[in-house]
């Protein structure tokens, strides 16, 4: 078994408060897609969606970012295509709250992933070089075998895009894949 780790592909992370703006949008359809076929195929999926809380003077962000993906508001509900393949889904898939950059950091994901016996996550969503980054580190750091799908990952910064991929594959030793090949970056 794999897992698919759906990292923060919400309404403010592609158009709303904190936007990646067009690289997002082009990937809409392939999120979509990745996410219908790892649940068809009985794989672990995981939507790892930030939350935070408004006036949270104590969380390191506060200073960082404008306030996004609030607690309640619709700015946390999944974007396009990617919501509506949840909705049809929902009951094999793992909805994952997560507060940092990292769907590791004080979340149950490993404990998640450990009772499965899974040992291979495929990571896709936004931002590459942020929190999809972030998280690779970590399954990095505790053993994890990493695939990126580049055709569904994106960020605001495309430089910053592209040297995480660049990382992802020569310091983490992830596998890159575009359309379902494995590419050389
Ligand atoms: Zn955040």
């Amino acid at each position: 078994m794999k897992a698919l780790i759906v990292i923060d592909y919400t309404y403010d992370f592609v158009v709303g408060k904190l936007p990646c703006g067009q690289p997002a949008i082009d990937i809409e359809e392939r999120m979509a897609r990745l996410t219908e076929q790892f649940a068809a195929q009985g794989d672990f999926v995981v939507m790892a969606v930030d939350l935070h809380r408004e006036r949270d003077e104590l969380h390191p962000e506060h200073r960082l970012f404008p306030p996004h993906n609030i607690e309640g508001t619709s700015g946390r509900e999944l974007y396009g295509k990617l919501k509506d393949v949840y909705e049809v889904n929902q009951s094999r898939i793992y909805w994952m709250d997560k507060t940092r950059y990292s769907a590791f950091c004080g979340t149950d994901l490993e404990l998640q992933l450990r009772m499965r016996g899974i040992e291979e996550l495929h990571l896709i969503g936004v931002c590459t070089d942020i929190c999809v980054l972030h998280t690779a580190v970590d399954a990095y750091n505790r053993g994890f075998r990493i695939n990126v799908h580049a055709d569904a990952v994106a960020s605001f910064n495309l430089p910053g895009h592209d040297w995480a991929l660049t990382h992802f594959e020569r310091t983490l030793g992830a596998d890159i894949y575009r359309n379902g090949h494995r590419i050389t970056m």
